[in-house]
């Protein structure tokens, strides 16, 4: 029986465990913060949870206009709402918690064993790992466990990247896995870093009420995003209150009280109650006997794999943000999945980054797949393009929804989708037919014949694949 190790227990870890346990190998996860990792623990899902609260405030902000009021206790009109932070984050907390539980759960339930602590490799085919509690269970002394291996996958993810100009304190001044922490609702938020995670965290506290100035060192927010969707995004964020400063780098940010500073390289100062630091992430690849092992890194720490997960020292593979290809969640359980089938022999296709759909969860949400509009500009592919504007489509109209589009690229010879963007409330559920059409090269005649419901979002994107039909 093949005996299998992962360190790291996030979704790059736990998601490869349970198919090397279905394809029969002998498996161990050795995880120090919890099962579900960054992902469930601090990340994605805590995000996610909060954000389910903040579109809720999106669709209440817009009731009036479909006909709902809401009175004060005198029976006033009145249009304020409050949140309930405390509430919130302690429901964040616990769906998080039992999240990992569920993880916990499922992992036994396959034979998968699990081992409290922090490992690192001792030799290309051993882990040596410092149990966080419990008497050792393997060869090695108390509070540390030798455990051998035909193959350790390493998944040990990332950490938010900090300054020494710019050091959290865990109060005021807030990497993203401290902000279920605040228990007062901020009356001035400003928000350093306009990447996905920043914009989210920005967009999702406005739309909670408070008041949030969005720091961002390029032109526009989501630099890495769909232009046109990232300046739909940006029109609305500032026209719903929010202070965006672009072309601003920030150089530090202090604490002197109650009040947080974030100075600008140009001079500048804004002054908040608190700052969340948005400004990427490092890998957690230090101190893991990488080197010894033979496994190559880039000069940002990330370990260097092939589209099959494989790292440069034979029998380990490496999976999700610590590898860098792609910092999602989704990816991070695919490249895994991909090592262990790999591994174990199983029928494998390598990693495809142009099937990723992925999702920015701002209000509105903006959603991608497959090949974007810059690499077509640039001429790296040859497509056709769409852009539909949902404010014409009748459901938008009903729902009152003004912003977002649909927009679809084109094989022009063929017709066959190969991305497309949709910037709307619930983007990630509609790109789901874009994302199949581009995972199974389907044709925009195809996509555009399959029948919608009317009236729906979805009516958008079959009415794109429309657009782009030639006689
Ligand atoms: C705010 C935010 C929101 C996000 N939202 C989304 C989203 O909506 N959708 C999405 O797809 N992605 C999202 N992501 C990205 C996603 O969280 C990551 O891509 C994902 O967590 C990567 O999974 P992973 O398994 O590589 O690492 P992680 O989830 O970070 O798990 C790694 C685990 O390994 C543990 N570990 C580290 N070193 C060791 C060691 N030496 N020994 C033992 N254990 C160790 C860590 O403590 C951690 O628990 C978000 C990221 C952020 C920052």
């Amino acid at each position: 029986m093949s005996r299998v190790v992962i360190i790291g227990g996030g979704p790059g870890g736990y998601e490869s465990a349970l198919v090397a346990a279905q394809l029969g190998a002998e498996v161990t996860v050795v995880d120090t913060d919890g099962l579900g990792g960054s992902a469930v623990l601090t990340d994605c899902v805590p995000s996610k949870t909060l954000i389910a609260t903040a579109e809720l405030m999106t669709e209440m902000a817009d009731a009036a206009e479909l006909g709902i009021e809401s009175r004060d206790h005198q029976g006033d009109p009145s249009t304020t709402l409050e949140v309930d932070l405390a509430t919130v984050n302690a429901r964040v907390k616990r769906l998080a918690a039992d999240q990992s539980a569920d993880i916990a759960r499922r992992l036994e339930r396959d034979g998968v064993q699990v081992v409290r602590g922090r490992g690192r490799l001792d030799g290309p085919g051993t882990v040596a790992v410092e149990l966080a509690d419990g008497p050792s269970t393997g060869s090695g002394e108390s509070g540390t466990d030798t455990i051998t291996a035909d193959a350790v996958l390493l998944a040990t993810g990332a950490a938010p990247r900090t300054l020494p100009s710019a050091v959290p304190d865990g109060e005021r001044i807030l990497t993203w896995e401290q902000v279920y922490d605040l228990t007062e609702v901020p009356t001035g938020l400003i928000v350093v870093g306009s990447g996905v995670t920043g914009a989210e965290f920005a967009s999702a506290y406005l739309a909670l009420g408070i008041p949030v100035t969005l720091v961002s060192s390029r032109d526009r927010v989501l630099p890495g995003e769909d232009a046109d969707a990232a300046q739909v995004l940006e029109d609305v964020l500032t026209r719903r209150g929010m202070n965006v400063l672009g072309q601003s780098r920030m150089e530090s940010v202090t604490r002197d009280g109650d009040v947080v500073t974030v100075r600008l390289t140009d001079g500048r100062e804004v002054q908040g109650s608190h700052c969340v630091l948005a400004l990427g992430s490092v890998p957690n690849t230090s101190d893991l006997g990488l080197e010894e092992a033979g496994v190559i890194t880039d000069d940002g720490g990330f370990v260097k794999v092939d589209r099959v997960s494989r790292t440069s020292a034979r029998g380990v593979y490496a999976a999700g943000d610590c590898t860098g290809v792609l910092m999602l969640a989704s990816v991070a359980a695919m490249q895994g999945r991909i090592a262990m089938w790999h591994f174990l022999g199983d029928a494998v296709a390598p990693l495809d980054l142009k099937q990723v759909a992925s999702n920015v969860f701002t209000a509105p949400e903006i959603a991608t797949v497959g090949w974007s509009q810059r690499a077509i500009d640039a001429g790296e592919i040859q497509a056709e393009t769409v852009m539909l504007p949902l404010k014409g489509n009748p459901r938008a109209k009903m729902q009152g929804v003004q912003d977002g589009f649909v927009k679809l690229f084109c094989r022009p010879g063929t017709g066959i989708v190969v991305g497309g963007v949709v910037v709307g409330p619930r983007a990630s559920e509609l790109i789901h037919p874009v994302s199949l059409a581009v995972a199974e090269s389907i044709t925009a005649d195809q996509l555009a014949q399959a029948f919608t419901v009317y009236p729906s979002m979805s009516g958008s994107v079959a009415e794109a694949a429309r657009r782009l039909h030639h006689f």
